[in-house]
């Protein structure tokens, strides 16, 4: 790659510009600072230099220039970050800069695009004119939404890409053209052509709604060098700010769907291209938030078709909850009838967890004799896919719609879990995390006793439980298993009913990790000194850490004139011994 680019488009970008798309900067000395995008906190520890051109984050540790915020921001491979920031600073990429073949299946895309745009304009798009205006898609949404025509003769695009020079092999690997008995003929013709952009804006496919002539309603771009559905989601790159700004996304069926909520106000949705979901557009969605509404069609086949993608993206660690339309409705048709947008607010604001909506459109198979014992597998199989920590809040409502007490219960999901990890290993070694209930892992000696004597008091003291704030104790934990088990305990779950789960799951690392605790307790005799000792001893490891941070940070010449007073501050309350 050409240094010279690169060192030209950092100097032409400001990377405080760049990340002022992202989150709101402010100054503060010859720095600016903001909340880091990058993990979630309270009290901004995000810094941009300008003199640098560099950012750091001293809570989660991310740190670098222009192109690696850009990458990680975006979620973009290099080669695409240099062909984005290099078009944002004005710098014109060589040919042998820019991923060759690539460069040119997009020109001859952008080509197409522009094609059917015009298209859409012409004598010909009359009958997808009028189909859209019908729609209630007017004129500016096809300008926002980049909509197309693809009229319904059989070479019309052919002939056009012919004209600017384009090769039957280039518009074939971009899926736009076949090869018929003579000649060739278009892939799309006689639909509305919707774009289709990755996360990094490259048009990469197109989905075409039958207005004139037969065929399948929707057809889309088959899968291409350029084209990948399985990670692909439809306006992800419009929405992803929105997302990221809002917390969630909001997953749809259709092209149309997703416009029409953005045109609705909820700029956080994207459509998934069909209702099967993959792992990648699971951890896709993940990288911009961690809650994912789902608002799929209200019929039958849709719901059945949509299970398993949910718990492929509740699985990829997002929360996933299901929005509930009335029957016979899409998202789209919802919005547009009289009072549409208050109806489809309200279900938006009373989505249902997954793990309840499963076991609601169960309801039925599980009265019926017949079929109860398949739904209570079937459920239960859900269910184990799920982290214990997961599950936990629904226990209750779960075991009295199946007629169980919730200690059986959880016993049964974690002896499906135990079933299927041992399957995973025995396909493969890979290790999984903690929290999804591996953890044969005993406690090693990075454990800080400290941390292992909170959860000791926490699993003794019942009254500590509920009167110790979480939002006080957690913030101090460092370890993220102690920390998970010890939110399990200050969010009410009983140490009867955790220890037979990890008993179940042959989990031995907490229970080791409470002895451990407690050895170190036994020095202060008193539980109630204990804990408040403990309290003080977490705090002041807290100050000593935020300390050196600073100090390096002041080192760095990166500390703004708040951080110094702050360092100097803390300097003197570690001395005071407080
Ligand atoms: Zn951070």
């Amino acid at each position: 790659m050409d240094r010279d680019v690169i060192g030209e488009i950092k100097k032409r970008l400001d990377i405080v510009d760049l990340i002022g798309d992202y989150v709101q900067l402010r100054k503060v000395g010859r720095n600016y600072r903001a909340l880091c995008p990058f993990h979630t906190e309270k009290t901004p520890s995000f810094y941009v230099s300008p003199e640098r051109q560099t950012y750091h984050c001293f809570g989660c540790g991310k740190g670098g220039d222009a192109f690696t915020f850009f990458m990680e921001i975006e979620g973009v491979s290099f080669p695409q970050a240099l062909e984005r920031l290099a078009k944002r600073a004005g710098v014109t990429l060589s040919k042998s800069a820019r991923p060759k073949a690539e460069g040119d299946l997009s020109e001859v895309m952008e080509l197409a695009l522009k094609f059917y745009r015009d298209a859409l304009h012409s004598p010909s798009g009359e009958v997808a004119r009028s189909y859209l205006k019908h729609r209630e898609l007017p004129p500016e949404v096809w300008e926002t939404f980049e909509l197309g025509w693809a009229p319904p003769s059989w070479d019309y695009l052919w002939q056009s890409l012919q004209r600017h020079g384009v090769t039957f092999e280039l518009a074939e690997r971009c899926g736009l053209v076949l090869m018929g008995s003579r000649s060739p003929y278009d892939r799309f013709r006689g639909r509305v052509m919707f774009p289709v952009r990755d996360v990094s804006g490259k048009l990469v496919a197109f989905g075409g709604r039958l207005v004139v002539g037969e065929g399948a309603k929707y057809i889309n771009s088959p899968e291409s060098e350029l084209f990948q559905k399985r990670n692909c989601l439809y306006l992800l790159e419009r929405a992803k700010k929105s997302i990221r700004q809002r917390g969630r996304s909001i997953l749809v069926e259709g092209y149309t769907d997703a416009i029409r909520l953005h045109l609705s106000g909820y700029p956080e949705a994207v459509a998934s291209l069909g209702t099967s979901l993959t792992e990648d557009q699971a951890k896709l969605l993940q990288r911009f938030a961690g809650r994912c509404c789902i608002c799929y069609d209200a019929d039958t086949s849709g719901q059945e078709a949509s299970l398993r993608g949910m718990y492929i993206l509740q699985r990829e660690g997002l929360q996933v909850s299901v929005v509930i339309l009335p029957r016979d409705v899409d998202p789209d048709q919802l919005l547009l009838q009289e009072n549409g947008d208050k109806v489809f607010g309200e279900a938006l604001d009373h989505a249902v967890p997954l793990p309840l909506y499963h076991l609601e459109i169960r309801r039925s198979q599980l009265e019926d004799p017949g079929s109860r014992h398949k739904a209570i597998l079937e459920l239960l199989e859900g269910l184990a896919e799920l982290s214990p920590f997961d599950v936990a809040p629904y226990i209750s409502n779960l075991s009295i719609a199946l007629g169980v007490l919730p200690g059986e219960l959880n016993e049964q999901i974690a002896e499906i879990r135990s079933r299927k990890r041992a399957a995973k290993e025995d396909k493969s070694a890979r290790s999984s995390v903690y929290i999804n209930g591996i953890g044969k892992k005993s406690v090693g000696k990075t454990i800080d006793p400290i941390e292992a004597a909170v959860a000791h008091v926490l699993w003794n003291d019942a009254r500590r439980r509920v009167e110790a704030p979480p939002e006080v104790v957690l913030p101090l934990i460092n370890d993220e298993r102690v920390k998970s088990i010890v939110a399990a305990l200050l969010y009410g779950e009983s140490p009867e009913e955790l220890e037979g789960r990890w008993l179940s799951v042959g989990d031995r690392f907490p229970m080791s990790l409470i002895a451990m605790g407690g050895n170190f307790c036994d020095q202060f005799g008193d539980i109630e000194v204990a804990w408040k000792e403990l309290l003080r001893l977490l705090e002041r490891r807290r100050r000593s850490e935020r300390y050196r941070k600073l100090l390096s940070a002041m080192a760095k010449g990166e500390a703004s004139a708040e951080e110094m007073e702050e360092l100097r501050q803390l300097a003197s309350d570690i001395k005071g011994g407080g």
